[in-house]
C-alpha cells in the first residue's frame, strides 16, 4: 500500500496522532516503527500460515493503537476487519463468522469482550477456521517495510445495516488508495491540518475520510471518542480562551455526520459565556478550514444555524457509501456548497443517472422533461478505481448490483440511491476542475425513500427537508405506507422541538392539524403526510441513520 511509502516520507518528528483527553502524542516516526513491529508480530502469530489475503478482525479503541493495528494488517497484505466495540457480542460474532476471520486482535481494554465473542461463538456456531486472539504490545525494534503488493490485502467494512443485515464490502488496497487520492485532490488535506476525530472507526467516513486520507497527507489526527458535545466545544475553544492552553493547537478540519452538528448546535447555548465566545472564534472560516457533513442528508436549518454561529463557515456536504467511498461532493468555494445538494462527481469517479421510469441514461442537459413538465429522477450509478470489488462471499449480491456499460469500459455499480441534477446559477465556477456542470441532489433510497402515491413519485428526503424547516419540528422521518386507494400514502414520524411542544393553540403541543396547515405553504397537497405520529425520539444507528423499515414495523406494524 503506497500509504506506507507516504507515511515514511513525512517528517518523522511531526505529530501523527494525538489523544485529546490524555494529551499523549505520537509522531510519524513512532508510527512507522510501531507498524513495522506490529506487522512482524502479527506474521509470527498466524501459526505458520501466511496472513496474505486473510481477514484479520480487530477490536481496538479509537486512538493510536487502532491506527497501528489497521496499518500493520495492511502491511502484512491481509484484510483488516475493524469491529465496533459498541456492538453486542452476537453482532460481532456474525461479522467474525461472515468474514471467516483468521484472527481476532484485541487491545487490553476489550479482552473480555473478545473472550466473550469467541466463547459465545464456540457454543453456538461451529467454526471451521482458526480464530486466535493476540494482545498487541509495543516494541522499539525498527523493521523496514517491503513494498507491498497492493492487490492482496485491504479492508473489509460492513455497511451500516440501515436497510438489511450489514454486508461485507471488500475494499482492496488499490481502492483505498484511489479513494484517498481523490479526496486529497478535492479537499486539499495538508500536513498543516489538524483533524478532530470523533467518529466510529468501523465505517468508511471514520476510516477513509478521517484517518487514512489525513495520514496520506501527513496531517495530525486528534482522537476524542466517544463523541461528547461539551468536550468537543472545550477542545475547539481551548486555543482561543483568554488564558489559552498552549498544548492545544487550533483544529482546522472537522468531518462528522449531520446528527453530530445538530447536537453541537443544541449544546452550544449551555456553555459558559467565555467558552461560547472562544468556540465561535474556533469555528470561523479563518480557523476551521473545512467542516464537512455526510453519511445522511444534512437538514438545511442545521446548515444555516452552523453558518450563523461560525460567522460564515458553510458546511460542505458530500455523498458516499461503504461500497464506493466518497462519490459526490460540494466544492471548497462557499458558492459551491449549495443547500440540499451533494455537488459533483469527485476526481476519478464516473457517475451517471439512470431514469427510474424509462431506464435510459439521463444525459447532461436532459434532466428536465418538458412533455411531462417534470424533473427526471434517476438512480445514481458509479464506476472507476474507487469502487469496491465485491460483497464478501455474496456473489449473488455482487452480480445483482453491477450492470454492464454499453461502451465496454467496465461495469457500473448501482447505488440504489435516487437523485436529480440541476444547473445552479453561480455554482461550479471556482476552478476546481471536477466541480462543474449540473449539481446532484439526493432524493433518497429507491427502496425506502421514493414514495409512489396516486401515480406521483415523491421523495421522502424532500418532504423531510421542508418539515425540518419548521421550527416546531426537531426531527422527522417520512415513509410510504401501503394504501389501497393510493398505492402508497405519505406518512411522517415527528419529534417536536421545545417550541413545538408549547406552540399549539392555548400553549398546547403542536398536533397533526397544525403541521398540515403549516406544510400547505411549503408542499404540494399530495406530498403532505396524510398520517403523522408524534414520538419522543427516533432511533438511529451509530452513523445517525434511521432504519425506516424497522420504524414502520414498530409504529404501524406494516412492512416496507
Ligand atoms: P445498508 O447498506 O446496510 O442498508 P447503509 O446504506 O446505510 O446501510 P452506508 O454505506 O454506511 O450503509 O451508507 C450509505 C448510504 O447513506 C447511501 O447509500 C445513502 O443512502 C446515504 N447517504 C450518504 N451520504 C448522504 C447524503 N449526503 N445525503 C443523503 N444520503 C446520504
Ligand atoms: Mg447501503
Amino acid at each position: 500500500l503506497p500509504i506506507f511509502e507516504a507515511i515514511k516520507k513525512h517528517d518523522g518528528k511531526s505529530t501523527a496522532v494525538v489523544h485529546s483527553l490524555s494529551e499523549r502524542t505520537f509522531t510519524y516516526g513512532e508510527l512507522v516503527n510501531d507498524v513495522a513491529a506490529a506487522k512482524d508480530k502479527l506474521q509470527k502469530n498466524t501459526n505458520g500460515k501466511s496472513a496474505v489475503g486473510e481477514r484479520i478482525a480487530f477490536l481496538v479503541e479509537n486512538g493510536y493503537d487502532y491506527v497501528v493495528t489497521l496499518l500493520s494488517i495492511l502491511a502484512a497484505h491481509a484484510i483488516a476487519v475493524p469491529l465496533s466495540p459498541t456492538f453486542p457480542a452476537h453482532e460481532l460474532r456474525y461479522i467474525l463468522d461472515q468474514s471467516a476471520s483468521l484472527m481476532l486482535l484485541s487491545s487490553e481494554k476489550f479482552q473480555d469482550k473478545a473472550d466473550e465473542v469467541l466463547k459465545e461463538g464456540m457454543e453456538t456456531t461451529p467454526i471451521n477456521y482458526k480464530q486466535e486472539k493476540i494482545i498487541l504490545g509495543k516494541t522499539d525494534d525498527y523493521v523496514t517495510l517491503e513494498e507491498p503488493e497492493s492487490e492482496k490485502g485491504g479492508m473489509m467494512l460492513y455497511t451500516s445495516g440501515t436497510t438489511n443485515r450489514p454486508k461485507g464490502v471488500l475494499l482492496p488496497q488499490s481502492v483505498l488508495t484511489a479513494q484517498s487520492m481523490s479526496l486529497l485532490e478535492a479537499w486539499n488535506y495538508s500536513s498543516e491540518d489538524i483533524l478532530l476525530h470523533v467518529l466510529p472507526l468501523h465505517h468508511i467516513h471514520g476510516t477513509v475520510n478521517a484517518l487514512l486520507t489525513p495520514l496520506f497527507a501527513g496531517s495530525t489526527i486528534e482522537f476524542q471518542f466517544p463523541f461528547n458535545a461539551t468536550a468537543v466545544w472545550e477542545r475547539l475553544a481551548a486555543p482561543y480562551l483568554s488564558n489559552p492552553d498552549s498544548s492545544k493547537k487550533p483544529i482546522t478540519f472537522l468531518t462528522v455526520v449531520p446528527t453530530i452538528y445538530t447536537r453541537l448546535l443544541f449544546s452550544h447555548s449551555s456553555l459558559s459565556p467565555e467558552l461560547q465566545a472562544a468556540s465561535k472564534t474556533a469555528l470561523h472560516p479563518s480557523n476551521l478550514r473545512l467542516n464537512i457533513s455526510g453519511s445522511a442528508a444534512l437538514p438545511t436549518p442545521v446548515k444555516s444555524a452552523w453558518t450563523e454561529l461560525s460567522g460564515g463557515n458553510v458546511l460542505l456536504e458530500r455523498y458516499g457509501m461503504t461500497e464506493v467511498g466518497m462519490a459526490l461532493s460540494c466544492g471548497l468555494d462557499f458558492k459551491d456548497r449549495v443547500d440540499g445538494s451533494v455537488g459533483w462527481p469527485l476526481p476519478s469517479v464516473q457517475a451517471r443517472l439512470i431514469d427510474t421510469e424509462t431506464h435510459e441514461v439521463i444525459k447532461v442537459g436532459e434532466e428536465y422533461d418538458s412533455t411531462t413538465d417534470r424533473e427526471r429522477h434517476g438512480e445514481i450509478q458509479l464506476r472507476g478505481p474507487t469502487i469496491f470489488s465485491e460483497y464478501w462471499q455474496n456473489a449473488e449480491a455482487t452480480e445483482k448490483e453491477f450492470v454492464d456499460g454499453e461502451d465496454g469500459q467496465g461495469k457500473w455499480f448501482k447505488t440504489g440511491d435516487v437523485a436529480v441534477r440541476r444547473v445552479v446559477d453561480g455554482a461550479g465556477k471556482s476552478g476546481q476542475n471536477w466541480a462543474k456542470g449540473p449539481m446532484y441532489f439526493i432524493l433518497g433510497r429507491k427502496s425506502a425513500d421514493i414514495i409512489k402515491t396516486g401515480g406521483e413519485k415523491v421523495s421522502a428526503l424532500e418532504i423531510e427537508r421542508e418539515m425540518l424547516s419548521l421550527p416546531q419540528i426537531s426531527e422527522c422521518a417520512v415513509v410510504g405506507l401501503p394504501s389501497e386507494a393510493w398505492g402508497q400514502k405519505v406518512a411522517a414520524v415527528v419529534v417536536l422541538s421545545e417550541l413545538g411542544k408549547t406552540g399549539g393553540k392555548g400553549g398546547k403541543a403542536w398536533g397533526p392539524l397544525d403541521m398540515r396547515r403549516a406544510l400547505k405553504e411549503l408542499l404540494a397537497n399530495y406530498k403532505i403526510p396524510q398520517e403523522m405520529r408524534i414520538v419522543e425520539d427516533i432511533p438511529r444507528n451509530a452513523m445517525g441513520k434511521i432504519n425506516k423499515k424497522q420504524l414502520v414495523k414498530e409504529l404501524w406494524g406494516e412492512s416496507l
